[in-house]
């Protein structure tokens, strides 16, 4: 049957070292007090993965970074049948947004039905009193008979968007009934909550990175290098190391040209396509820079046939460019298989681009934005959603309009044709960053919200 499985976290989480960065004295103490205060009583993250996606990635650093202060952290996964986790993929579209077929009864039981098992199987872990963050759509079921037990209960949301009714309306009515009494309610964004989530029970926590991950660790320039040849962007001069991911391209990435850059899931609302139509129509003709677009290995993901379709749609596209264009377009597979490699392999790409793109149509909160922040990169994104959170505008980076395409092109020509003004937005990227997107400030977010839990 589907239970509930506890997860191991070793001490140093993903096996990064812990940078200095990361647990100043301040945090040190704060953790100290509050976990003087907990005593026996532990903290639940409970969620339905712990591998893929940027949930589970920052689970895994946050808390382990919260063993590492002496909290009495534990982490619990929700398993399920297939069939819920369709129904909740529906609810994830919805809360962002996208017109989804409308839930019906039968949807209601059974969500009813698998999050009421979830929640039995829980109550044998988490004791009355203790406290218990539930993550995401697919444990929100379990909060109600959870509260009556007696634990402190908060809900995270890592989905949302601005606005509502439609299809956002609908999702937050279907999930009502559970969340209307939870006592603390953390989303992204104060407006992503729900309407009947009274203010006094919404809290905010921006998502954050982990700057000691295999992604966003600091590259020796031969790491780097040796990265870029096992993803097949550059010859392999060396050893002969395993690939982790292959390019399609014309000729290898010469090594000094400027670098416009995208990494993104082969999702259409991520725009790849229209990222490589404005860099072939714009920016082709008058610039030296190449363009790379990099993604996961869509044979490694075997359950989206979305990806795999938006890819080929890219594929094609680049096939049919004018020589010239062709040559300087890039097209990056990342493996899946080994996700350090695959974090090290994101790390090597963001880090050889000379500008960083996120030309999202929609997004809740784009990681790869931070994680090109963090590494002092120049940035073109979108002014949508979560992004307008992100980025300053010609402070920290360039919003555009989603569809002003001649926009996004102006953009990056100027960044490229004033390699000082790229410079001093990414300078104040990285400066900002520090302040407000690394696991540090999440953890402090974290313990602010356990203490308001036990008040
Ligand atoms: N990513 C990755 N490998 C890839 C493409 C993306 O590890 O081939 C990572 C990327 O670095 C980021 C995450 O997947 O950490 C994507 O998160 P984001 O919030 O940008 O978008 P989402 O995919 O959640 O919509």
């Amino acid at each position: 049957g589907y239970g509930v499985t506890r997860v191991e976290i070793p001490e140093n989480g993903q096996g990064a070292e812990i940078p200095g960065e990361v647990l100043g004295p301040a945090l040190r103490q704060r953790a100290t007090m509050l976990a003087e205060r907990l005593g026996t009583t532990r903290i639940w993250h409970v969620s339905s993965t712990a591998t893929g996606g940027g949930v589970a990635e920052l689970l895994w650093s946050s808390i382990a970074y919260q063993r590492v202060l002496g909290l009495p952290a534990h982490w619990l996964v929700t398993e399920a049948e297939p069939e819920f986790f369709r129904l909740t993929k529906r609810i994830h579209h919805g809360l962002h947004g996208h017109r989804i077929p409308a839930f019906t009864p039968e949807d209601e039981e059974f969500y009813r039905s698998v999050t009421a098992r979830s929640a039995a199987r829980l109550a044998e872990h988490v004791a009355p009193g203790d406290l218990a963050l539930l993550h995401d759509p697919q444990t929100a079921g379990a909060v109600p008979s959870l509260v009556e037990a007696g634990v402190r209960i908060a809900w995270r949301c890592h989905v949302g968007t601005h606005g509502g009714g439609g299809a956002l309306g609908a999702t937050w009515e279907f999930l009502r009934p559970y969340l209307e009494n939870v006592p603390h309610g953390v989303f992204t964004d104060a407006a992503f909550a729900p309407d009947y989530l009274p203010a006094a029970r919404r809290s905010v926590i921006t998502p954050s990175i982990d700057p000691g991950s295999p992604k966003n660790r600091e590259l020796s320039a031969e790491q780097q290098r040796a990265l870029l040849a096992r993803i097949g962007l550059i010859p392999d001069s060396s050893n002969g190391d395993e690939p982790i991911g292959y390019t399609i391209q014309d000729e290898p990435l010469p090594h000094d040209v400027p670098v416009v850059t995208q990494v993104s899931r082969w999702d259409p609302l991520k725009d790849m396509l229209g990222v490589l139509r404005t860099f072939t129509e714009d920016l082709a003709l008058y610039s030296r820079a190449h363009l790379l677009l990099a993604g996961p290995d869509p044979d490694d993901v075997a359950d989206d046939p979305e990806g795999a379709a938006v890819f080929a749609e890219v594929r094609r596209t680049w096939e049919t460019l004018p020589p010239d264009a062709r040559a300087r377009v890039h097209l990056v597979m990342l493996s899946l298989r080994d996700l350090t490699l695959n974090g090290l392999a994101v790390n090597a790409v963001q880090r050889r681009s000379t500008i960083v793109a996120q030309k999202s149509l929609e997004e809740g909160f784009g990681l790869t934005v931070t994680e090109a922040m963090w590494k002092a990169r120049p940035l073109v994104v979108s002014g949508v959603g979560g992004l307008l959170v992100q980025i300053r505008d010609k402070s920290t980076g360039i919003l555009v309009d989603p569809l002003d395409y001649p926009a996004f092109g102006k953009a990056l020509d100027e960044l490229l044709r004033r390699p000082g003004y790229a410079a001093e937005l990414g300078r104040a990227a990285r400066r900002d960053c520090r302040e407000r997107f690394l696991v540090s400030r999440e953890l402090t977010d974290y313990l602010e919200l356990y203490t308001r839990m036990l008040d």
